[in-house]
């Protein structure tokens, strides 16, 4: 399947794009900014967008959902968990020192258990919290990938510090939801280079001795 990787916004959240060669249907994983770019990948490739998916509503991952959902037609699937920070991206714009974005309107629930599907493509929606209430990592089994969003990153994991996050609750997520993964699944965060489950496990000092 066809899958980019661009990072968007100052702080270059990693915005996937999967397609499928045989439908041309697309998926767009947290369109955080730059909306134009990810518009010219989906041409560039002759894709549709049949979804938008939100990992968790911190603005640098949600903030272009609405400006991309205008341009496509397309729903926004987000874990509800996440609506009070959904409901405030003008507040989490002056935390940051951004400019105010659109507000994003929610269309689909994205629940543990849910699965997706982009052409023959399933993507299992795995509820993840701690980093925010309602964060979610997708997992795409058939092509052994993990969208993890910024609950878990090469030797790293997510920031807890902000409102609605809990350091328990991460540690929890990553290790009854994402680490009993393949080892080999490629892992992509939502800052930075990607990982495999594997490599975490053994490496990253987040989680070792528990
Ligand atoms: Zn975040």
């Amino acid at each position: 399947m066809i899958h980019e990787i661009l990072p968007v916004g100052v702080l270059a959240c990693n915005c996937s794009i999967f397609g499928d060669e045989q439908t041309r249907e697309a998926m767009v994983v947290d369109p955080g900014d730059d909306i134009a770019d990810i518009l010219a990948i989906l041409a560039r490739h002759g894709l549709t967008v049949k979804a938008i998916v939100i990992t968790h509503a911190h603005i640098d991952h949600i903030g272009g959902a609405q400006q991309l959902k205008q341009a496509t037609g397309a729903p926004v699937y987000m874990n509800l968990n996440d609506t009070a920070l959904q409901k405030m991206l003008d507040i989490q714009a002056q935390w940051l020192g951004m400019k105010p974005v659109k507000p994003v309107d929610i269309d689909a629930p994205a629940k543990d258990g849910d699965r997706l599907s982009v052409g023959v493509t399933a993507f299992h929606v795995l509820h993840t919290p701690g980093h925010t209430q309602g964060s979610i990592s997708l997992w795409i089994p058939s092509e052994v990938k993990l969208v993890a969003g910024d609950t878990l990153f090469r030797d790293s994991i997510g920031r807890t510090d902000l409102p609605g996050g809990d350091g328990r609750k991460i540690l929890r997520s990553i290790h009854e939801k994402l680490l009993p993964l393949a080892e080999e699944t490629v892992v992509i965060p939502g800052h930075g280079e990607a990982t495999t489950i594997g490599r975490e496990k053994r490496f990253n000092p987040f989680l070792q001795g528990l």
